[in-house]
């Protein structure tokens, strides 16, 4: 039996207010698969990645969790999640990184990278201590363990928010742009960090501007318009050969 992506998303419809930000999205992330969202400022991609951790609210269309579809209370303009234990449940287990990092600053990274599995996952403090460590070696900054995140370079804190994110042990990581803060220099060691995490087969979904990252990554690429998928498929065809007009006008202009 195959086994359910970790995200699916059917039919999505989003509007704030008047705005209408999502008509109508699809997109799935099997266990082990890299799905790289690209697109112009504006087109959705923050809202639709919130969407999947139901940090928003949506009007229409299913958010499918392991199989397991959101159960809505409501319709429409009034539809919220009907079981909190659900969204717990989902939220936990889609570990957000950010374009602007958010560790906490009053926090020293050991502790950042401690505290939602010791105070929402209620995991005990010691073996949490010990897997925080493990995953700052893993994005190689085990020896700013005691640092707070002022103390830190920009491509350093958004390594300690990946590591972060992976001391949830989450099912799948959603990265918002997490490499466009940074300088250029910067941006490379955090990079290497999320190749690392693809080879390991760790479910992700990226949105991103850097194409270069995109087409080594992800299995599949999806370009998102004005709230709709232009055109989807693997990088190598994206890419190599794309099709609608709009996304060789974006490639053109990207990078
Ligand atoms: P992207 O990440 O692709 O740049 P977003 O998902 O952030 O796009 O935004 C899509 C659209 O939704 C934009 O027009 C943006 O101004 C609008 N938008 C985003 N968040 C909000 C919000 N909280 N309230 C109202 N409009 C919003
Ligand atoms: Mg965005």
């Amino acid at each position: 039996m195959s086994q359910s992506p970790v995200i699916e998303i059917r039919n999505l419809h989003k509007s704030y207010g008047p705005l209408e930000v999502l008509r109508g999205v699809d997109i799935t992330a099997p266990q082990g698969h890299v799905v790289a969202m690209i697109g112009s400022s504006g087109s959705g991609k923050s809202t639709l990645l919130r969407c999947c951790n139901l940090l928003e609210d949506s009007q229409q269309g299913d958010v499918i969790f392991c199989g397991e579809p959101v159960r809505w209370r409501g319709t429409g303009m009034g539809r919220h999640p009907a079981d909190r234990a659900q969204v717990t449940r989902i939220r936990t287990n889609l570990a957000m990184v950010f374009q602007s990092f958010n560790l906490w600053s009053h926090m020293t990274v050991l502790q950042n990278v401690m505290e939602a599995p010791v105070t929402v996952l209620k995991r005990d403090p010691q073996e949490v201590e010990a897997a925080a460590r493990a995953y700052l070696a893993k994005v190689g900054i085990a020896d700013k363990a005691d640092a707070w995140p002022a103390q830190l370079s920009g491509g350093q804190q958004q390594r300690a928010a990946i590591a972060r994110a992976l001391c949830m042990e989450p099912k799948a990581l959603l990265f918002d742009e997490p490499t466009s803060a940074l300088d250029p220099e910067l941006e490379q060691e955090v990079v290497r960090v999320i190749k690392a995490l693809a080879e390991e087969g760790r479910t992700m979904i990226i949105v991103t501007h850097d194409m270069k990252l995109a087409a080594d990554v992800a299995h599949h690429v999806v370009f998102l318009h004005q709230g709709r998928i232009e055109e989807e498929g693997p990088p190598e065809r994206l890419f190599g050969d794309p099709q609608s007009e709009r996304l060789r006008g974006f490639l053109s202009h990207a990078q």
